[in-house]
């Protein structure tokens, strides 16, 4: 990582990056980072809110839902949904606007290679979970910071996707700034942030879906090395642990740690084969309510 990027020596991403450059006027607009980062959150939720709306109708994806019988309402969706657009038009796009305005743009021509991309990405994420950490574990250590900053976000004691980025304006603008000023301190190629910017995203809403499914992120990759949606739900129940945001490791050192409990995988693995007993038409039957209810302020 340097100022002058890295030429690969693969060329793999040279015509996504030549792509990209053909649309400078579009990535130059002011209104570009609000809208790209209002997008990407609402496709990354999508899957997982279909999912909830399914509900038990769709028994394979319901099965690794982390608390089956949880209700969902629409009112809850709508204040989300509400917060969002709020944060986005009033911090978000204000925080870009004068971001955009201290850094310098990018005038690459040559993209990095696959290799570097990832390492950097790599480096990056670590980075940012490191720095959240000890963010998100100040804000419950001091009284004031936790009750008018961070206290919104834990109004979802059992989250859903939407919850990714129902937070105060003051947690989103922090949490924005700090993913896009590490990609921008460490001089990455404006495609390796883009990169990361997008997997966060992608990741922050993994850890909020809800949901066990066999292919997020945290069952990929291996040896518990990031905790994923059963992790961080953890945190929403119980507030003083699991203060990463993806990896375990920083809470592990920290003992913070704490496993989601077996009881939680048991009460699932139950669930997944009553499910599978019950089959389609009985799910149909029971309309098992299907919108995840807000719940009650965590207390601290
Ligand atoms: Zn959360
Ligand atoms: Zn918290």
């Amino acid at each position: 990582m340097n100022g002058s990027y890295q030429c690969g020596e693969d060329r793999h991403l040279q015509p996504i990056w030549d792509k990209l450059r053909s649309h400078r006027d579009l990535l130059a607009s002011p209104f570009f980072p609000v809208v790209f980062s209002f997008t990407a959150n609402l496709v990354a939720c999508a899957p997982y809110l279909l999912l909830d709306t399914m509900g038990p109708r769709w028994p394979f994806f319901h099965c690794y839902k982390l608390k089956p019988s949880h209700s969902f309402e629409r009112d809850t969706v709508v204040r989300s949904l509400s917060r969002i657009c709020y944060n986005h038009g009033l911090f978000i796009f204000p925080a870009t606007l004068l971001f955009r305005g201290v850094r310098s743009e990018p005038g690459t021509l040559e993209a990095p290679s696959t290799s570097q991309l990832l390492r950097d990405v790599i480096v990056c994420l670590l980075l940012f979970d490191l720095l959240v950490f000890f963010w998100h574990w100040l804000h419950h250590r001091v009284p004031l910071l936790y009750r008018y900053l961070h206290s919104l976000h834990h109004q979802h004691s059992s989250p859903f996707a939407l919850s990714a980025q129902y937070a105060s304006g003051w947690e989103i603008v922090c949490l924005q700034l700090l993913a896009a000023s590490i990609p921008y301190l460490l001089s990455c190629h404006p495609l390796t942030e883009m990169t990361f910017f997008l997997l966060n995203v992608w990741l922050s809403v993994e850890d909020h879906c809800g949901y066990d499914l066999p292919w997020c992120a945290h069952n990929i990759v291996p040896f518990g090395i990031l905790g994923g949606a059963p992790f961080h739900d953890l945190h929403h129940q119980r507030s003083r642990c699991n203060y990463a945001p993806y990896f375990t490791y920083l809470d592990k050192l920290f003992g913070t740690y704490k496993k989601p409990s077996r009881g939680q995988s048991n009460d699932r693995q139950a669930e997944e084969q009553r499910a599978r007993e019950r089959g389609n038409d009985e799910q149909v039957r029971l309309r098992v309510p299907h919108m995840v209810k807000l719940d009650t302020m965590e207390q601290q």
